[in-house]
């Protein structure tokens, strides 16, 4: 076992299931919020190598045979639906290296009944989504994020480590001319890195019919080098962009990460995800699947749920159901990052899936 594999498995712990959990009902935390919503990662691997998400020689990938199958996948899913989660979002790495991940947004879409309504959203980088988004949206695909960090070629280059930026406005492109709606742009508000064009980001979104979203950097970087001086904040962000809009706060976000103002008193929007400085851990319904099927209850926690045993041990709907419900009972109220004794999880978001 290699050296990352080892620090891996001693600081993400394997938890043990909370035995006070329901066994019925929806999907329940200790802290009465229900979960509506599963990310699920495809893949640890990515065709980019953002300086804020991945080393840029990569990560220790997940072996092979232990990265979920479909069938595997869907069956979660299955069961997720039935007691309650009504979007899936497939992320990762980069879903869109996953081969099959038409086969997967098809499968999750036939989970879709009268009463029971599913959206499939996903959050990619756009390589190659110009030539598969017809498959996608045949498939069922409802919703697309796209991250795009920076409108410069150069600087693209820099913050990715890869010359993929045609690429990326081909996707872009090819989403803004799609029927998905709504469309919307993520970025990582970095200093000293993009917080000169966030104005030019928000244009770039408006001008292709999507919402421009920035992101407070969290300290989720394989390379553990987060630091709070260079995260720009959301006041930061949003002094920069009164600049240049007028924005008025649009109020009912409900469990959604980020916060919407209207632009000029248009229909145009921007948001923030102010995970760091404005966190909405109280109004929280997302659980995520990682790739190599661990339950997560938080993108901070060091603790998973190992539905593994249960998937490939012959365990039955019941036995996920029982890890399912085990890991959201046990999410904690918040994510602890303001607190002195926070620790960042092992695994990078690239492999918890963003
Ligand atoms: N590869 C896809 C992409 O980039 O959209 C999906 C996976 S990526 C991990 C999902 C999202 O997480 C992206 O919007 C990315 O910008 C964001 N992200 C990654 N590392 C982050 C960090 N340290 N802080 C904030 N957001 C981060
Ligand atoms: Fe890849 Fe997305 Fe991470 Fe960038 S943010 S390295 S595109 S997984």
């Amino acid at each position: 076992m290699s050296a990352v594999q080892i620090r891996l498995q001693e600081r993400t712990a394997k938890a043990p299931l909370p035995e006070d959990a329901p066994t019925d009902g929806p999907l329940f935390d200790r802290h009465g919020r229900v979960h509506r919503d599963m990310r699920i990662s495809l893949t640890d691997r990515c065709s980019l190598r953002c300086t804020y998400c991945m080393p840029e020689q990569g990560n220790e990938w997940l072996a092979r045979q232990s990265i979920l199958t479909l069938d595997e996948i869907v069956r979660v899913a299955e069961v997720a639906a039935t007691h309650g989660i009504s979007t899936f979002r497939l992320t990762g790495g980069e879903p869109l290296l996953r081969r099959d991940l038409a086969d997967v947004v098809a499968a999750l879409a036939a989970l879709r009944r009268p009463d029971r309504p599913i959206q499939i959203a996903m959050t990619t980088n756009a390589i190659g989504l110009d030539a598969r988004l017809p498959e996608l949206i045949d498939a069922g695909l409802d919703r697309l994020n796209i991250s795009i960090d920076t409108v410069r070629r150069d600087r693209f280059r820099e913050l990715t480590r890869r010359d993929r930026f045609d690429d990326v406005l081909a996707g872009i492109r090819a989403a803004a001319a799609s029927p998905l709606r709504p469309l919307k742009l993520n970025a990582v508000a970095m200093r000293g890195v993009n917080d000169d064009e966030l104005a030019d980001l928000v244009q770039f979104a408006l001008d292709n019919g999507a919402q421009m979203r920035f992101i407070e950097q969290m300290p989720l970087d394989a390379g553990h080098t987060w630091d709070r001086q260079s995260m720009v904040t959301r006041e930061e962000i949003l002094e920069c962009l009164g600049e240049r809009w007028h924005l008025e706060p649009i109020p009912g976000r409900g469990g959604a990460p980020a916060e919407t103002w209207r632009l000029d008193g248009s229909d145009h929007t921007v948001g923030v995800i102010a995970s760091v400085t404005a966190p909405f851990c109280g109004a929280c319904d997302r659980l995520r699947l990682t790739a190599d099927g661990q339950l997560r209850n938080c993108l901070f926690s060091t603790r998973e749920f190992d539905l593994m045993p249960v998937l490939r041990g012959g365990g039955s709907d019941a036995d996920v159901e029982r890890v399912l419900r085990g890991c959201i009972w046990g999410k904690l109220p918040g994510h602890a990052i303001n607190d002195p004794g926070f620790l960042q999880p092992a695994r990078g978001m690239n492999a918890i899936g963003g």
